[in-house]
């Protein structure tokens, strides 16, 4: 159990989870599973089930990335998309999304009931609302699409709270869950079936010959057959340019008791500000989680406006909350909205990825597990090929491709121009800032004490400057989304380096 931290996700602070030594030997294995997170750990489990030799490397601890900051909701709903997909990928391609999203639901709902995880699993209506004139044209559109993939639904006007709706759609028996608690359960099959799990052990290369070899950190070496890049972003690039076709995004999210009747039902608004609501079982009681506020990584307000939103939102819309966790993670999007889900590159058949799941990883993550598993034993079925991340349909990705990367020269021209306001002296205790530092721009963080931690802010990435994120105080880069610590020791995303630390030695310049 982690101890109970201002910005932690109230899942981490919830469940128990063992550890894990980290690696202190080379060996041979046949599967190396890079991430623990639910698209790493699902993969593992099945891989196990079937006698597979796995090894799990974890950078951190299990399930302290995205998947225990996550809502969890369980649903094939993924916001408006299915008018989108149909329109890029046909009948066939956006009706096999939906299908094997919820098959992933399915075998999330089944194997939670015949394990009898204890993981506060929940069926539950997922609801997506419209709230003005452009969403609900919006809407008209999606549950035109949900006709012609025979998506089953239900539409009301209204919704149970004290929002403006202008309609909703309902996919009925959708799901939701405590996800550490899941992962949890799942971990601990993963070692009584001889899986090997090793926490603290951070992949940083892959060689490939007859055989593969994984590099650590600290030096040692797995020898396998097969590698599951399941890292979020993947740490290991293999010519996939990963970083030119995926787009980060932040969102936050608040927890509390809640105190009135629960309704039901997970909520998401399709306009762009994102509201996201639904209820929990919280300590015995209800409780209640609100999210949104999506923003490009490292180009929000700051920290505490998002927070403040959601909580005005909350007692204008739904009543009086005291939310005692609040956090903010991100998640990936790719040029076309479908996850990377198979060969890294077409260069390297053997070292297997998946990511991109746009903030609805517990289905994508877990139908991610499936395909890859199958791919590895060797049962493949051709509709996993619309998730190849080597594909590439020239509508929408070509447009995207230039958008993603014109905001890239956006931020790394104009970070260059920019000559901070501040100095290292002005900067307050308990604040970080671009500052100007003897006549050169620097990266500082003051603490309550008055130490400063001070880093050359270009990012060791492609060379954007990262900015200042309030509230989990890191240095987030907004190119590509690498984020790092006040040392600047890397936290998620593409870099493979930290950020240099400059020396003010008590000088305030
Ligand atoms: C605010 C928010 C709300 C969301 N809500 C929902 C929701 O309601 N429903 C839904 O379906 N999805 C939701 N998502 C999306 C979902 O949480 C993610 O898509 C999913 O958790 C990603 O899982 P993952 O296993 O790919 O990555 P992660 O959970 O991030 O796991 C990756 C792991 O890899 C480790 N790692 C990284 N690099 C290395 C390395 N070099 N060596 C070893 N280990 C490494 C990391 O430490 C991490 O633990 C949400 C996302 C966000 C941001």
């Amino acid at each position: 159990m982690h101890k109970k931290s201002e910005q932690e996700a109230y899942w981490r602070l919830t469940a128990k989870l063992p550890d894990h030594p980290p690696l202190s030997e080379s060996r041979e294995t046949d599967v190396v599973v890079v991430g623990g997170g639910i698209a790493g750990i699902t993969t593992a489990y099945l891989l196990c089930q079937k006698g597979v030799r796995v090894t799990v490397v974890e950078a951190s601890e299990i399930v302290s990335g995205t998947t225990g900051h996550t809502t969890a909701k369980i649903t094939a709903q993924h916001g408006a998309i299915y008018d989108e997909l149909l329109h890029h990928f046909g009948l066939e391609g956006a009706r096999s999304f939906y299908e094997k999203n919820q098959q992933a639901i399915d075998w999330i709902r089944n194997t939670v009931s015949q394990k009898q995880w204890e993981c506060d699993f929940e069926t539950q209506d997922a609801w997506i609302y419209a709230d003005s004139e452009a969403t609900i044209q919006q809407l008209e559109k999606e549950q035109h699409a949900y006709d012609k993939l025979d998506i089953p639904y239900k539409h009301a006007s209204k919704l149970p709270f004290d929002i403006h709706c202008d309609g909703a759609l309902i996919m009925p028996n959708q799901a939701q869950f405590h996800p550490t608690r899941y992962i949890s359960a799942m971990v601990e099959e993963i070692v009584e079936m001889g899986g090997k799990l090793h926490e603290q052990t951070k992949a940083v290369d892959i060689q490939e010959g007859q055989e593969i070899q994984v590099t650590m950190e600290n030096g040692h070496v797995l020898t396998c057959q097969h590698v599951v890049v399941a890292s979020h972003f993947p740490f290991y690039d293999g010519m996939g340019l990963y970083f030119a076709k995926m787009k980060p995004e932040r969102s936050y999210l608040m927890a509390g008791h809640w105190k009135e009747k629960d309704p039901g039902g997970m909520y998401i608004s399709i306009d762009q500000t994102v509201r996201s609501i639904r209820f929990f079982s919280m300590d015995g009681s209800r409780g209640i989680l609100v999210g949104g506020e999506p923003h490009s990584t490292g180009q929000g307000e700051p920290t505490d406006h998002h927070f403040d939103v959601l909580q005005k939102f909350t007692s204008t819309h739904l009543g009086k909350v005291d939310f005692t966790y609040r956090w903010s993670s991100q998640d990936y999007t790719t040029l076309d909205k479908l996850p990377y889900i198979g060969a890294i590159s077409n260069r390297h058949p053997r070292i297997l990825v998946a990511t991109g799941f746009r903030k609805w990883g517990m289905t994508q993550g877990t139908m991610a597990a499936h395909l890859i598993s199958e791919r590895i034993l060797g049962t493949s079925t051709p509709s996993s090929d619309l998730f190849d991340p080597s594909r590439f349909h020239a509508d929408p990705a070509l447009k995207k491709v230039i958008s993603i990367n014109s905001d890239v020269v956006k931020h790394f021209v104009k970070s260059k121009l920019e000559i901070p306001v501040i100095t290292l002296k002005q900067l307050p205790l308990g604040a970080g800032a671009h500052v100007n530092w003897n006549g050169q721009q620097i990266g500082a963080y003051k603490d309550e004490s008055g130490n400063v931690h001070a880093v050359d802010t270009t990012c060791t990435h492609l060379g954007c400057s990262v900015n200042w994120n309030s509230s989990e105080k890191s240095w987030d880069c907004p190119c590509h989304g690498s984020r790092f610590t006040i040392k600047g020791e890397i936290l998620e995303g593409p870099a493979m380096k930290p950020l240099e630390v400059i020396k003010t030695d008590g000088c305030e310049g």
